[in-house]
């Protein structure tokens, strides 16, 4: 990125720019106050006394007591040990496990190892909006079934799952339930009791904290082992020294986000909503993926027929504006979007989809700019593509 060049930033779905007051909060402990929580000297004490606070304030911003937080490096680590370790924990009450279509590879890919390892995964359908089905919940659940694990807020299509009825459902039959809440954490209000949920993922850097630091919530009962073997932190139960600057940053960034939690959703779903109208209203053959209103403040998620997203990501990039597209070329694979082959696009519109996530920096002229950038943009796409000329000369001919 050259040297002060101007961009608009649509993509904190993929990560978020740190706040200056995350990154003032931790700064001194990096060269000040150093100390190793373990250690037993005054010195280090406030080290450790700034873990724990960190884990209060986590704690009571979702309803749980503090000895039920547990940091770990992210929201994959935080994903991959609540499923790997209630599989391990339970294996001997059964074997099959319930899952979305629609999780985050975290979840999925884990999944798919504990397959290879003799455990048997369903994966639910979700409907055209992203929603689980809860009548296809129930008729998965078999006596084997040890744990439902559901993400909270999809990452491209922004659709909030009915987390509670999953939650109410899980108890009733007596299974673990475990949610990855690293899109809704800080950005929906979230209450573990109410929601009945067992294990919980988060993630720093989805709400402006820093890279490399997340929890994962095990309520008191749960049988969950270890997951990293050596020293005594975390309970026991996650060893390795604190990453005291990471905690301390997570717990800042999870202070000031509910802080303003209500404002800023309110704020970025007026853009949100700015947005969608102007798009769909301004560019023809688009259609909106995702829940219309259930659905992350800050999630825009759209399929423009007859193009490639990624030559649109490129253009927009060029228009200095960051989004995402739908599809997985980025990493290397050419298969479009399961979240978008799961709602039921066809693979040549799921191919052509673009994620603008927001943020409450964001403005209405952005708005207006980036409406009129990928106005410009499809129709300059489209007007290089045979299926849309084919496609015109046919409406001509019909209308
Ligand atoms: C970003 C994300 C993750 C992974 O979190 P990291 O902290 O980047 O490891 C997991 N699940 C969802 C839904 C995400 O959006």
């Amino acid at each position: 990125m050259n040297e002060g060049r101007r961009f608009i930033y649509l993509d904190n779905a993929a990560t978020t720019r740190t706040n200056p007051k995350v990154v003032e909060a931790m700064l001194p402990f990096f060269t000040e106050y150093y100390g190793n929580p373990s250690s037993v000297y005054e010195f280090s004490g406030i080290s450790k006394k700034a873990v724990t606070d960190a884990r209060e304030t986590i704690a009571r911003s979702i309803g749980a007591k503090t000895q039920e937080i547990y940091f770990t490096a992210g929201g994959s680590e935080s994903d991959n040990w609540a499923i790997k370790a209630a599989a391990e924990a339970y294996r001997q009450k059964g074997r099959h496990i319930i899952t979305s279509k629609i999780e985050h590879h975290a979840v999925l890919h884990t999944c798919e190892q504990l397959e290879k390892q003799g455990f048997e995964v369903t994966y639910l359908d979700v409907d055209e909006d992203g929603v689980v089905k809860l009548e296809e919940l129930k008729k998965a659940i078999r006596p084997d079934t040890i744990l439902i694990t559901i993400m909270f807020a999809n990452n491209e299509i922004g659709t909030i799952q009915p987390i509670k009825e999953i939650g109410e459902i899980a108890k009733e039959h007596g299974i673990l339930f475990h949610t990855d809440a690293v899109q809704a954490y800080g950005h929906v209000m979230i209450h573990v009791d109410e929601y009945h949920i067992d294990m919980m993922s988060a993630s720093g850097h989805k709400i402006n904290g820093p890279k490399g630091v997340g929890f994962l919530y095990i309520r008191t009962g749960v049988k969950i082992r270890s997951f990293i073997h050596g020293g005594a932190q975390e309970r026991k139960r996650r060893a390795g020294t604190e990453n005291v600057t990471g905690i301390v940053g997570f717990g800042k960034a999870a202070e000031l986000a509910m802080e303003n939690m209500e404002e800023r959703a309110r704020k970025e779903t007026e853009l949100r909503d700015y947005l969608i109208e102007k798009i769909l209203a301004e560019v023809p053959y688009t259609k909106l993926n995702g829940h219309r209103t259930s659905r992350l403040p800050n999630n825009c998620n759209f399929s423009f027929r007859f193009i490639e997203g990624e030559s649109l990501l490129i253009m927009l990039d060029m228009a200095g504006i960051c989004g995402s597209s739908g599809s997985a070329c980025t990493s290397g694979s050419l298969d479009p979007s399961h979240v978008l082959l799961a709602i039921g696009l066809p693979h040549e519109i799921a191919h052509g989809s673009l994620r603008l996530t927001l943020s409450e920096e964001n403005t209405k002229e952005e708005m207006d700019y980036v409406a009129g950038e990928v106005k410009r943009i499809v129709e300059r796409l489209r007007n290089m593509s045979p299926l849309y000329e084919d496609f015109i000369k046919k409406e001509k001919h019909n209308g």
